[in-house]
């Protein structure tokens, strides 16, 4: 089984900001490894209207303005429509009277025509869930598959939102011992737009279900994949998710969710994008218990993590969320909740993060770890804890309903 853990959701308030890719250090088992050095898959071919970089190349080599991207964006996203309003994507190509009504020249349009394609993968499959979210399959070109959720949220007033959980890659590096990505390893980096178009896909499939593609809100790197070690093209696919011209997503709405496998990265997500909200999969505040869950913590220390984010919260002017699966009797101790409240507490009254505790889900990765969910006890006992030292934090409770909509960083393996 996969889930998604996602705590997100209440989170959307927090910033963050983006990390580059520096030299990081997987650590596999105890043995350090060097970092996977992979790069984005090849270009689709033909390349997809989403590849912003191309099409920008495209139009200069052209001698086409800004407008005319501005244009064809919104013809392709909006039907037509200039700015920021509903969106009405689509599937297909824009047809040649549609470009040259929009001032491209007609021999460009043609050109851009048959050099693109709208675009480059596919669903095959959309499994809904009880809680009235999706789980897609999206084939690559490549051959590769990558999962994608949307979950949906209904809020007091009524109103119906939905937030897409979006893959960065195919598996994952990092080995995180309770996650069923880790256990596929690494096996490509996603292209930005491979990244847009799981957002696309998940709008055309709100519209074709007459649900408004406007109410998809909210964005979390929480798929599958470590965002941060895919450093340029998620950069590159949080220029497009913001842009103007393209999907329009306020930054304060995005949230990547990172193991911070090295701080530093943290740092330059903070110079990069620090209007995106950051959240750091903690799942333990000293080192020692770090490590039991996240191997590649073993190449920093707890401190250089602390250190990362407060740099981040200075840069961003606001804290980041941390996010703590609890796991019975690896975890879930008083002594590990008063190591998790002062790490919150160091990083000052005015950047102190909000706490997501994750109870754990059982997962095949987890079980070769004997991991076992807390009784609600103890992670009611660790949850009073927290807040009598004054932690805002909460439980994200699973339930059969939920538990496919309501899961954490990257706990996305195919075909389950
Ligand atoms: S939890 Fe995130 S970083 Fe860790 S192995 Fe899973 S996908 Fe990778």
């Amino acid at each position: 089984m996969f889930f998604i853990l996602l705590l997100l959701l209440a989170a959307v308030a927090s910033p963050l900001a983006l990390p580059s890719a520096t030299p990081h250090f997987r650590l596999m088992r105890g043995s350090l490894i060097p970092p996977p050095l992979l790069p984005p898959l090849p270009p689709d071919s033909p390349t997809g209207l989403l590849d912003l970089d191309a099409i920008e190349g495209f139009a200069h080599t052209h001698n086409l303005q800004q407008s005319h991207v501005s244009n064809l964006y919104n013809v392709f996203l909006r039907n037509g429509s200039a700015g920021c309003g509903v969106a009405a994507p689509r599937s297909s190509l824009p047809d040649l009277n549609e470009l040259t009504d929009k001032s491209f020249p007609k021999a460009a349009a043609m050109t851009l025509l048959n050099s693109f394609s709208a675009l480059t993968s596919s669903i095959t499959k959309v499994i809904p869930s009880s809680s009235g979210g999706y789980r897609l399959l999206v084939l690559l070109t490549t051959g590769h598959s990558v999962e994608t959720v949307l979950i949906k949220h209904t809020h007091s007033n009524g109103k119906i939102r939905y937030t897409v959980c979006l893959s960065s890659q195919v598996g994952c590096a990092r080995a995180c011992s309770f996650c069923a990505t880790g256990t596929i390893g690494l096996k490509a980096n996603l292209p930005a737009s491979s990244i847009l178009e799981q957002f696309l896909h998940a709008q055309l499939l709100l519209a074709s279900e007459n649900i408004p593609a406007s109410s998809l809100t909210n964005v979390v790197f929480m798929g599958q994949g470590e965002p941060l070690d895919n450093y340029s093209e998620v950069l590159k696919s949080l220029r497009s998710l913001t842009h103007q011209c393209m999907f329009n997503v306020s930054p304060s709405r995005i949230t990547v969710s990172t193991v911070a496998p090295v701080p530093s990265i943290i740092k330059r997500l903070a110079d990069d994008a620090p209007a995106v909200n950051l959240a750091v999969s903690l799942h333990g505040a000293t080192q020692e218990l770090r490590e039991l869950t996240v191997p590649s913590a073993r190449g920093t220390s707890i401190e250089e993590l602390g250190a990362a984010l407060d740099y981040h919260a200075k840069k961003s002017g606001r804290g980041a969320m941390l996010e703590y699966l609890l796991i019975d009797d690896v975890n879930d101790s008083d002594c590990a909740a008063e190591s998790l409240a002062d790490f919150a507490r160091d990083r000052g009254a005015k950047f102190k993060p909000f706490v997501n505790l994750i109870p754990y889900n059982p997962t095949l990765a987890g079980a070769n770890f004997g991991y076992e969910t807390p009784t609600d006890e103890r992670i009611n006992s660790f949850h009073d804890l927290l807040k009598k030292e004054e932690i805002q934090s909460s439980v994200r409770w699973s339930s059969a309903a939920g538990r496919d909509a309501n899961a954490a960083c990257g706990q996305l393996v195919l075909g389950e």
